[in-house]
């Protein structure tokens, strides 16, 4: 396989320290070309995220042409170069990807080629250097086109380059949800042949990829066409039911704003909760098995401890099918349905609300809409100046009802059962109101 230059008839302008880095390079003796998801980014008119430099010298030769360096991975060929606020990775010829599955090569070969590291890399478009004087080179067996036709399709055999590294099917998910690229035909079926590798994954490598997927803005509306490669990381994923959703959200609403700003988690509850697990008979155990399941694919993911706390409170109260909100109840009743809110913000902080209600208007995306309006209710009570939701928002605290004869564990629930008074609007949140009712029911009233 040889080299091929593609053509382009756009003028190309690249930052001046780019330019300055390859001819540094050059004026030294040696090859230096851009590549990888600068090139592909260059071609597609976007303004790359960083710039990644390849060539035939060593770490150490790379080092002693540059001010300020840092030995990134010098093992595996990666110099960082410093230039000002900016930074640049430069990374020496070499056959091996940086990582093989969740085992790092112990050393690797460094080539003499670009020929060979083009080969090495997972798509034809992420497969293409470029020089100012030279200009795109790609493989020549690729077809060169596969940008220009929005295409993924992996460097050499699909079968050999996923059973290497299976981390790339993943890769080729987010690129084309990405880009809205299509997927290769013998590509996209050896990706699904092979999703069950994803379980050999490294637990960050795996995070990282399934947070661009599931980030995306074109996750929803594409979910049929990734069900099957996404089902060995979700067991007993009820296929038939995800089928279903293709759903939009109507723009400009609060629901479709916080679905927006919370994707990642919405999506990854979407998937952990729609399970076919009819094989258990006994409904009781049927929670327990969900819920461990869920478990055990969360585990499989290096997620912030927030995200993690977050995603098992949206589970928990799916599970515990404590959300109860009745969406055909008409509106007029506007006071019960505020009790109602208040009571789940309560239970589950606004953020898991807000998921939880997402969710729902997911997967009964045939509902009247009433969610769009439980959403625009919870946001307006969460933002009111007078809001009372929490027991901090309580003008009195625990201390003032210890002073009424209230002691432990009582203290706690007294200030619960004064928020639910003035849900039920029997009491104000002032504190001579709150006073008058502790004075009422002190604990020694009872007797
Ligand atoms: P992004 O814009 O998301 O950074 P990228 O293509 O730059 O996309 P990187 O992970 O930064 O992705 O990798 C840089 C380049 O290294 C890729 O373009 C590709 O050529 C190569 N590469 C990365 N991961 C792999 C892999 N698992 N197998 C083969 N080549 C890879
Ligand atoms: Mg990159």
């Amino acid at each position: 396989m040889e080299i091929k230059t593609i053509p382009c008839n756009r003028e190309i302008s690249l930052r001046k320290e780019c330019l300055d880095i390859i001819d540094t390079m050059n004026d030294n003796g040696y090859e230096c070309y851009l590549v990888g998801g600068c090139v592909r980014d260059i071609l597609l008119d976007i303004e790359p995220q960083d710039y990644d430099f390849c060539t035939n010298a060593r770490p150490e030769e790379i080092t002693k042409l540059f001010e300020r360096t840092i030995p990134t991975g010098v093992k595996y060929g990666t110099v960082t170069i410093v230039i000002g606020r900016n930074t640049y990775e430069m990374t020496t010829y070499r056959a091996e990807s940086e990582y093989q599955d969740s085992r790092h090569p112990n050393s690797i070969e460094f080539l003499s080629s670009l020929k060979e590291d083009l080969m090495r890399r997972d798509f034809t478009i992420n497969a293409i250097a470029y020089h100012p004087h030279e200009g795109f080179l790609s493989l020549e067996d690729s077809t060169g086109n596969d940008i220009k036709e929005g295409i993924i399709c992996c460097v050499g055999d699909p079968k050999m380059r996923f059973m290497e590294d299976s981390i790339r099917i993943l890769r080729a998910l987010r690129f084309s949800l990405r880009y809205g690229f299509d997927i290769e035909d013998k590509t996209f079926r050896y990706m699904k042949l092979f999703a069950p590798l994803l379980l050999n994954i490294s637990k960050e490598r795996l995070y990282k990829e399934l947070k661009e997927i599931l980030d995306n803005e074109a996750f929803l509306t594409n979910l049929n066409e990734y069900l099957d490669i996404l089902n060995p990381l979700f067991p007993f994923l009820n296929i038939t039911e995800l089928k279903k959703i293709n759903y939009r959200f109507k723009k400009d609403t609060k629901l479709a704003e916080f679905y927006d700003s919370n994707r990642f988690l919405i999506n990854l509850s979407l998937l952990l909760s729609n399970t076919d697990l009819t094989h258990v008979k006994n409904k009781e155990e049927e929670n327990i098995v969900k819920f461990n399941l869920q478990c055990a694919v969360l585990d499989r993911l290096k997620l912030k401890k927030i995200e993690r706390n977050r995603i098992e409170s949206i589970l928990r109260y799916m599970w515990l099918n404590h959300y109860e909100v009745d969406v055909n109840e008409e509106l007029d009743n506007l006071q019960e349905t505020l009790r109602q809110l208040r009571v789940i913000l309560r239970i589950t902080g606004y953020e898991t609300a807000m998921c939880l209600l997402v969710l729902l208007e997911i997967m009964n995306s045939n509902s009247t809409g009433n969610y769009y309006m439980i959403a625009d209710f919870l946001y307006m009570i969460q933002n009111a100046s007078d809001r009372c939701v929490y027991i901090q928002d309580l003008c009195i605290n625990g201390n003032d009802v210890k002073k009424y004869g209230y002691e432990g564990r009582k203290i706690k629930e007294t200030l619960n059962d004064i928020l639910n008074a003035i849900y039920e609007g029997k009491i104000s949140n002032e504190k001579m109101s709150i006073y008058a009712w502790l004075e009422k029911n002190r604990p020694d009233n009872e007797y």
